[in-house]
């Protein structure tokens, strides 16, 4: 049966690339297919992470999901932690993962920059324990932004190394699911970077918690070229920051880039961006609103979350027996 894993990590608070590149897709999944969702908190301490503050932004990712249409009677919503299976998982799959697959993970190179000496072990084996809370419940599809795509895929080669191991054929060969206008949204002050909750600015980003008057600044001093909107999507070539302007008004308006420029082709930015603050607030705001009201309970939130992990459990752990007797660990 398909099935739909997918999660976002505690590291701070959420930005518009996760709204549009995860949360919302993740909600339009829902009733089509199982749906499981969580909060990976262990994937968060694989950088420095303040006690204090990991709890809050865990509710926050928490209530951010089911703020923007979450429903936990449909998607099971929990946090990684509660459900130790991912952990134990991960372990396996660090003995089946190769260093030489780690080696090429984009992501890794890009975090660790020119310290990889000082980076915790765990943010270099973060994708062998993202494969467990993929594989952890036979989930068949992955929707994920571009950044992740890599990771999918390294699951796929860990299911299969696994299987042809241990000559079973137990774990799916999972899917990525990237499409649409807005599996990258890149970096209001450097188009050529991805848009990070731990970026070093808060003016390269959108916060789903931002007020009104922060958007419409941020969208004003983003960075653009000179030129006007061009007459046809083509003329997006080569204009990294243009081109995702445009993607997030698609993807925040439900439409295409080819509409967005039909309606503002040639406009300039003085006319394009103030638009873009008002569909951005118009969209974001009834949102931020939710999550406020949601974290002003937050044993509300944990109710749902230990529910969620309840029934995260009852499909993870006999998946997880299941491989230990694959494996030949004792179980007496
Ligand atoms: P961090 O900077 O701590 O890595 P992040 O903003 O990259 O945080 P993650 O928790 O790593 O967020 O990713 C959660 C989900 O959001 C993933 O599916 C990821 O692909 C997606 N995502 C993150 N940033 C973007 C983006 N800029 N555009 C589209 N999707 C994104
Ligand atoms: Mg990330």
């Amino acid at each position: 049966t398909p099935r739909v894993f997918s999660g976002i990590k505690p590291s701070g608070g959420l930005q518009l690339g996760n709204y549009l590149g995860a949360i919302k897709r993740f909600v339009g999944m829902q009733g089509e297919m199982e749906t499981v969702y969580c909060v990976v908190d262990l994937h968060a301490i694989t950088v420095w992470q303040d006690p204090a503050e990991l709890a809050s932004a865990t509710r926050e990712v928490a209530a951010g999901y089911l703020a923007a249409g979450l429903d936990p009677t449909k998607s099971i919503l929990f946090n990684q932690s509660q459900v130790s299976a991912h952990a134990e998982l991960g372990w396996i799959f660090n003995c089946v993962a190769r260093v030489g697959w780690m080696n090429r993970m984009t992501q890794f190179k890009d975090k660790a920059g020119a310290n990889a000496e000082k980076v915790s072990l765990g943010l270099y084996a973060y994708p062998s324990l993202m494969a467990a809370d993929i594989l952890l419940y036979h989930a068949t599809h992955v929707p994920v932004g571009e950044d992740q795509k890599q990771h999918v895929e390294l699951t796929r080669d860990i299911a299969a190394k696994f299987n042809h191991d241990y000559k079973q054929d137990f774990f799916p060969i999972t899917e990525p699911v990237t499409e649409g206008p807005a599996t990258r949204i890149m970096n209001l002050r450097d188009g050529t970077k991805k848009m990070s909750k731990s970026g070093e600015s808060d003016m390269e980003r959108i916060n789903m918690t931002d007020k009104a008057e922060v958007i419409a600044k941020k969208f004003k001093k983003a960075k653009t070229d000179p030129e006007p909107l061009p007459e046809t999507v083509e003329g997006l070539a080569g204009r990294p920051e243009a081109r995702n302007l445009v993607d997030i008004y698609a993807a925040l308006n439900d439409t295409t880039p080819e509409a967005v420029i039909a309606e503002y082709a040639g406009a300039g930015w003085g006319r394009f961006k103030p638009a873009l603050a008002d569909l951005a607030v118009a969209k974001l705001s009834p949102i931020a609103d939710e999550m406020a009201r949601l974290m002003d309970d937050p044993a509300e939130i944990d109710r749902v979350l230990a529910d969620g992990s309840a029934r995260a459990r009852e499909i993870a752990n006999p998946i997880l027996q299941k491989t230990y007797d694959i494996v030949g660990l004792l179980r007496s």
